[in-house]
């Protein structure tokens, strides 16, 4: 371990369902009557990834890169603003060791996804298999997600530099 620099981040997410749009979650298009509501594509699992990322590098935050009110980002997928990040953090020389992320949704039911999504996130952050996982849970039926308002996720991932 000596020489090198290793750093733990923290993330967290939540976006509410809305008509008319599809449902994007970890960069993974899932069927359902009703998406995430969001300036970009609301895709909260890989939100929660970015922000745990940007924080780990000590980089700010998503609303610090991204910012909401900036056209540029509109409709954005999450799967982009993961290789962004990827990038700046390559350019820190940091690279990315672990990644844990779990989704709080009381529906549609992610599990068969999570594959897919772990695939889509690895090759966005330009990662080996193995460095990614994701777990899915329900809140019991209580809260926002429970009630079936929203998605939320909580991500926690350590980065290392020579
Ligand atoms: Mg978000």
């Amino acid at each position: 371990m000596s020489g090198q620099t290793m750093r733990i981040g923290h993330g967290i997410d939540a976006h509410r369902f809305v008509n008319g749009r599809a449902l994007m979650l970890g960069g993974v298009h899932i069927p359902y009557d009703r998406g995430l509501m969001g300036h970009s594509d609301g895709d909260a699992i890989a939100h929660a990834l970015v922000d745990a990322l940007l924080g780990a590098a000590g980089l700010g935050d998503m609303g610090h890169h991204f910012p909401s009110n900036d056209p540029r980002w509109r409709d954005t997928a999450g799967v982009d603003f993961l290789g962004d990040v990827a990038r700046k953090l390559h350019d820190e020389g940091y690279s990315v060791v672990s990644a844990h992320v779990v989704a709080v949704a009381e529906e549609p039911r992610l599990f068969p996804h999570l594959d897919a999504m772990r695939t889509a996130m690895s090759q966005a952050l330009g990662v080996e298999d193995g460095v990614v996982q994701i777990g899915v849970t329900t809140t019991d039926g209580m809260g926002f997600a429970g009630r079936g308002e929203g998605v939320a996720a909580s991500a926690t991932v350590l980065i290392a530099r020579q």
